[in-house]
């Protein structure tokens, strides 16, 4: 069966360095769907002519914005519950929430259930991706996983790697971490739309043995994702250092162990040194930009600038827990602000790139999601723009894209998400929103 939506709709069908350039904008366009995949996009009246004797579903969403589905770059699962607890800084973080929520994912009908609400939460805020962090449980990981194929999302997910500097009762050993993530690939790794990230949390909490051993399985699986955090906050930086002398940066200790790759996505990177955002760019990996955890925890300003001039790739992430939103569209107005206050600008069509098609881009899964190109998995996004009185008033006589994106980014969350669409089908929508023609 082909379905038709009639919205004005937004995109960038490939990947640029010039987002305010190279975007694609029907103001009264048309998005056809078959099979879970995007079939045709155009103007409307172009479209409406070649289906008109076609039997299909038509939803006329005119007025509204409709968008890739939004992906988020760096968030963690079990933090769900812990989003908006009283602020530390990164290592205080750690110790005093972190590691006890975590704890009690050991049991795995509580780890299906957050995940249910995780995943929901994603949808409602029209995050149909997410590279994400499970705890130290294998069979936390398998409930994440479980939960996602039955929603048919594209997530990317990984068990924790942890070996030291954490709680006994959080601790797996190198041998197991290895194991464990081995059997978790052959179980989930491009199986449906599910792939695997080999996670290690960061560099603090692993031994060199643990770091060799997922390195191991990073060169046995290369279509494997790695994430892992990197330069956050400057104490662990200084921890790292004493932790591996011998490394000559931070980046170093995971390059060591052959963790810098396509498909590596380091999240924060925010006090790097020039031979570490050199080593990025050489090995095509990729960083995660987390606005919100960035500022919730003090840890400093992302260099998007540089990002940028180095020819980095970069995703957009909301880093829940420490981060304060599930929303992208919040996170993209955070953004923002974290780029002024150095002077620095992020339009608004930057913003919408760096959590669609810059993101799949940092994912290198552009060739699926990001963008609504024919070919591609059908995972969009109705924005309704004016949805309170406020945005009502303020978008009254604004037909420009970018402002109402922009607006939006600063005055909306999941209140301005009308529907979320997953490889074709409704996976969540605004009470009374949906609006079938036929
Ligand atoms: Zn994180």
């Amino acid at each position: 069966m082909i379905t038709i939506f009639r919205a004005s709709i937004l995109h960038f069908p490939k990947t640029t360095n010039q987002p305010d350039a190279d975007f694609e904008y029907f103001a009264d366009g048309m998005l056809v769907v078959e099979d879970a995949k995007i079939k045709a996009i155009g103007p409307s009246s172009e479209l409406t002519r070649q289906y008109e004797h076609i039997p299909c579903l038509r939803h006329d969403y005119s007025g509204k914005l409709l968008i890739p589905g939004l992906i988020d770059s760096h968030l963690h699962f079990p933090q769900t519950e812990m989003i908006a607890c009283y602020g530390e800084k990164l290592l205080d973080w750690l110790e005093n929430y972190t590691f006890p929520t975590e704890r009690k994912f050991a049991e795995p009908e509580y780890a299906s259930k957050v995940a249910d609400i995780f995943l929901d939460q994603l949808l409602r805020n029209g995050t149909t991706t997410g590279l994400v962090y499970s705890t130290v449980h294998k069979s936390a990981a398998d409930s994440l996983f479980s939960a996602a194929q039955q929603k048919n999302m594209c997530l990317v997910a990984g068990k924790v790697c942890m070996d030291r500097n954490c709680p006994d009762w959080l601790q797996d050993t190198a041998e197991k971490a290895q194991r464990e993530s081995a059997e978790l690939i052959e179980q989930w790794h491009e199986k449906d739309r599910l792939y695997y990230a080999l996670t290690p949390r960061f560099a603090p909490t692993s031994t060199e043995k643990q770091l060799a051993l997922i390195g191991e399985l990073a060169e046995q699986y290369p279509s494997t994702f790695i994430q892992t955090h990197l330069s956050e906050d400057t104490k662990e930086i200084d921890w790292v250092k004493s932790l591996f002398p011998s490394a000559k940066n931070y980046l170093d200790v995971y390059e060591q162990h052959h963790l810098v790759r396509k498909r590596a996505v380091f999240g924060h990177c925010l006090h790097l040194e020039n031979e570490e955002w050199q080593l990025l760019k050489e090995r095509e990996a990729s960083i995660a930009f987390c606005p919100t955890s960035n500022l919730f925890l003090g840890s400093g300003l992302f260099d998007y600038e540089r990002s940028k001039a180095e020819g980095v790739s970069v995703g957009l992430a909301t880093d829940v827990g420490a981060g304060t939103s599930f929303s992208l569209l919040k996170t993209m107005g955070e953004a923002y602000k974290v780029c002024q206050l150095q002077n620095q600008k992020l339009s608004a069509l930057s913003g919408l790139y760096l959590m669609t098609q810059g993101a799949a881009t940092a994912l290198d899964l552009q060739d699926k999601i990001g963008n609504l190109n024919p070919g591609t998995d059908a995972d969009f996004v109705v924005l309704e723009p004016k949805f309170d009185a406020l945005t009502e008033l303020r978008l009254s006589n604004s037909t420009d894209p970018k402002d109402i994106l922009f607006a939006l980014s600063l005055l909306g969350d999941d209140r301005a998400i009308n529907s979320t669409w997953v490889a074709g089908e409704l996976a969540y929508k605004q009470k009374e929103a949906i609006n079938a023609m036929a």
